[in-house]
């Protein structure tokens, strides 16, 4: 496959450690067998994640000297209200520290005006500090996913959208009055980085207001998917990624963001609300105590300006098709090399398959996790898991709740690695699928009791 060349030059660079393996067995011992409590110089490419990893620009650097650090009213903040007026349409705007400052802002206040003692959220798929958020405040998060996200191996363009039957009968089966918002996650993180099609988005949006339910859109890779959108949906070819997007939330009430991704900063999230301005006035309200003042929401000035800049960076086309050119690389690079992924691939990941790749080893003792572990072995790769450990446990039941995919996501920072790091990080899983019949599985040591694989620790099983 053809790569296209980085469209940046480098100004700055930071220097990365190559490790031994000896060194690495330690570090991972030390870690309790879990890749997010190493310290990061002991990995040599770390694609844990996508948020707040991103190289900012040289104009969005020059935007911190702009920074107005004024408590109240500062002039970064208006900066950023009115690109957000421009790109989506969306009258109010709250900034808060990252994605889920928008969240628990918004979700408690979206509860409230519900006014059901059985609230629900309905979402293609909530990413996990979504459903966290929901679940903290008594409501139940539902997915409502297209079942071809389920089948790894066959392609489908849109292994981000809602299956659309199951979303009115979930809306039925609980009433309408007790959904307290559709959420419409773009990319769909928990798929695999899968687009939603505007079609889609288009329906479930309708089948929410005709019920009068909120529309939530969870907005971190919001540029990613207009790019998909632009290329596989036919009538969307000759439109602008702009154009797209600002299409995609005229179908929305509500975004919330995690600026940490798409606009490229390394802090930073926004609650957006188009016209509910009793709503906009009850989420300012719990934003104070919860965020900070109104116009700052955790932000510092200069954090806000580098958001601003960055809302507009991310819509570069010749940017995105690079960037997504690049995951697209190393997925058919692994690909070829005979380890299973969920294909198509994403927009900022490729995700492995590793129910496929490990089949002796069950959910119960972490497939992707322990596949995490040994790249991390291998190469100094750090990956992360989705899978039954970040899934958990149902909080009813205390049982470990079925995970349909287990997936060990390998997330590509923006503008941070070459295209010569993806053929190190492909060629080193080649390597451990070469040897993935001796791989054994993990069990735990401690377990935390929510959101536990952040600091889980674990041990091989005897
Ligand atoms: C990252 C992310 C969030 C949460 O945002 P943070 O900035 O990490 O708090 C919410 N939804 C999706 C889809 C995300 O990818």
């Amino acid at each position: 496959m053809k790569r296209i060349p980085e469209p940046f030059r480098i100004k700055m660079v930071e220097p990365i450690r190559v490790t031994t393996e000896e060194d690495r067995r330690k570090a991972l011992v030390e870690a309790g067998y879990n890749p997010f409590l190493l310290r990061s110089e002991d990995v040599y490419i770390d694609l844990l994640t996508d948020s707040g990893t991103g190289a900012m620009s040289d104009r969005q650097w020059a935007g911190l000297m702009m920074g107005d650090e004024s408590y109240a009213g500062s002039r970064n903040f208006f900066n950023v209200e009115s690109r957000v007026k421009e790109m989506f349409g969306y009258e109010h705007t709250i900034p808060t520290h990252q994605g889920r400052g928008a969240e628990q802002v918004l979700f408690p206040c979206l509860i409230n005006k519900a006014k059901s003692d059985n609230p629900v959220f309905i979402s293609n798929y909530h990413f996990d500090t979504t459903a966290a958020h929901v679940e903290l405040n008594g409501a139940r998060a539902i997915n409502t996913l297209t079942p071809e996200a389920l089948d790894t191996t066959s392609y489908y363009d849109w292994k981000g959208n809602f299956n659309l039957e199951e979303l009115e009968q979930t809306i039925t089966r609980h009433g309408a009055d007790n959904v307290a918002g559709v959420i419409i996650t773009v990319t769909c993180n928990s798929s695999g980085g899968q687009p939603i099609s505007m079609a889609n988005i288009k329906a479930a949006s309708e089948i929410a207001r005709k019920n009068n339910i909120p529309v939530v859109i969870d907005s971190a890779r919001f540029c990613e998917n207009a790019w998909f959108i632009k290329r596989r949906e036919q009538g969307y070819e000759n439109k602008s990624i702009k154009e797209i997007i600002f299409e995609m939330y005229s179908h929305g009430d509500m975004l919330t963001m995690s600026a940490k991704k798409d606009p490229m900063v390394n802090i930073g999230g926004l609650l957006c609300i188009r016209d509910d301005k009793e709503l906009f006035q009850a989420c300012q309200t719990r934003c104070v105590p919860m965020e900070g003042f109104v116009t700052y929401g955790g932000l510092a000035g200069r954090d806000m300006e580098a958001l601003a800049i960055g809302l507009e960076e991310g819509t570069d086309e010749e940017f995105l098709s690079y960037r997504i050119g690049q995951v697209e690389y190393l997925g058919e690079r692994l690909r070829e090399g005979g380890v299973p992924i969920q294909y198509p691939t994403g927009g900022h990941a490729v995700f492995v398959d590793a129910k496929l790749m490990l089949p002796h080893i069950p959910g119960h003792q972490f497939p992707a996790h322990t596949l995490a572990n040994e790249l991390y072995l291998e190469s100094g790769v750090r990956g992360v898991e989705i899978g039954s450990l970040l899934l958990g446990r149902d909080p009813a039941t205390g049982e470990q709740k079925p995970s349909s995919l287990e997936l060990l996501r390998l997330t590509i920072p923006r503008r941070v690695y070459t295209n010569d790091h993806m053929d190190y990080i492909a060629d080193s899983l080649i390597a451990v699928y070469n040897r993935r019949d001796e791989i054994k599985g993990l069990e735990f040591e401690y377990e935390p009791p929510v959101l536990r694989h952040f600091t889980a620790r674990l041990k091989p099983v005897a």
